[in-house]
């Protein structure tokens, strides 16, 4: 719950950040990294040319860029990357933020994982404030999910979920749903999920960034899958919010919830209170655009925290509308140039 969301607002607090379309941004998602140990195919070239460290921003420098955009309302935060498990001392930006989380001037810190560190950080993130996290799992065959990830061992991931439930943690699952590769075995990932107490998220393929395969070959509209669910599950939309993009149904027969998120066949823009930062201090308004606002000069040229946050504020007036992400043979290219490890998933 935003405090802004009410109509009163404490004296002395800053206005919220209200873009061009009166949506409130209050969620702010941090790419932490480009890299990743992983080249999952639909998200990674194989060989991928990564940034040079001195084009990212430090994490002190993050961690003053996430205190502007906490004091100008953001209440959510969400760590992601590439893998952002594998950026060397992130737990300094974990503490960092958990404190806010302590504080109460930031209601949830959260991450998406592909899991493969997890079983060395689930405590560390418990202890810091960390109560909800993601952890993307294509598959629960061994083969296939070195397949997919190219790099990727199951089992290391599967050991890092057994930690961070230990540790407390509620662990939602992500799947892209990928034609001739998943779709199958989705209702099986499904159980598996919901009888261990997780829910699971669905999402279709986005065309972002040169990658080697197909991407007409490998898009499955959620639409589809659902109606193939729905011949062996009965499933009750319900109204379940995370703050993210993703519409939820319960399962009756798991009593678990899946999710969809369906930048493709179904567009959510219209709610969208979320704006992301990547590890360049580059803010981009909206996923599938270009339009960007760049903080690292600035944070490097100014020690005056009243600077950034007004470049904050311009950055907002020039929200987008929406994205208009189209897969088929006609635009079988990239939306966007950059990857889905540059501006986080
Ligand atoms: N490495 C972490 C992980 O895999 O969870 C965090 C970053 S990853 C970019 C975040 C999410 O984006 C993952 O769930 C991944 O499956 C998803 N993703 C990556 N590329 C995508 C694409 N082109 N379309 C849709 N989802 C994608
Ligand atoms: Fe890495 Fe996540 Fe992209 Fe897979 S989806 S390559 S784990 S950043």
């Amino acid at each position: 719950m935003n405090i802004f969301s009410g109509h009163f607002r404490p004296l002395g607090t800053p206005a919220p950040m209200i873009d061009p379309f009166g949506r409130m941004v209050s969620y702010l998602r941090v790419s932490v990294t480009d890299r990743c140990d992983f080249r999952c195919t639909y998200c990674m070239a194989e060989h991928m040319t990564f940034l040079p460290k001195k084009d990212l921003l430090t994490l002190e420098e993050l961690e003053r860029l996430c205190s502007a955009f906490i004091d100008k309302g953001v209440r959510k935060i969400r760590l992601t990357g590439g893998e952002p498990l594998v950026r060397h001392n992130i737990m300094y930006l974990v503490r960092a933020l958990g404190q806010k989380v302590r504080h109460g001037v930031l209601d949830e810190l959260t991450l998406t994982t592909n899991g493969s560190q997890l079983a060395r950080f689930a405590d560390e993130l418990a202890d810091n404030g960390v109560k909800r996290i993601n952890v993307s799992v294509d598959t629960l065959d061994a083969q296939k999910f070195r397949e997919i990830t190219r790099t990727g061992d199951l089992n290391k991931v599967l050991a890092g979920i057994d930690a961070a439930q230990k540790a407390g943690i509620h662990v939602k699952l992500n799947a892209v749903a990928l034609k001739h590769f998943n779709g199958q075995e989705i209702p099986e990932i499904m159980r598996w999920a919901h009888g261990r107490g997780m829910d699971m998220t669905v999402i279709e393929t986005m065309p972002m960034g040169e990658v080697e395969e197909d991407r007409t070959d490998r898009y499955l509209p959620l639409s589809e899958l659902r109606r193939d669910l729905e011949e062996q599950f009965t499933l009750t939309d319900n109204d379940y919010r995370t703050g993210g993009p993703a519409r939820y149904v319960t399962v009756e027969e798991t009593g678990g919830r899946l999710g969809f998120i369906t930048p493709m066949t179904h567009n959510f823009c219209e709610t969208c209170n979320r704006v992301r930062l990547t590890c360049t201090g580059t803010l981009y308004m909206c996923l599938g655009q270009n339009d960007a606002a760049d903080f690292r000069d600035l944070l490097r040229s100014t020690d005056d925290d009243a600077v950034i946050k007004s470049a904050i504020d311009e950055a907002i007036s020039r929200k987008p509308k929406g994205h208009d992400f189209i897969i088929d043979r006609e635009h079988n290219r990239p939306a966007v140039a950059r990857h889905m490890s540059m501006t986080g998933g």
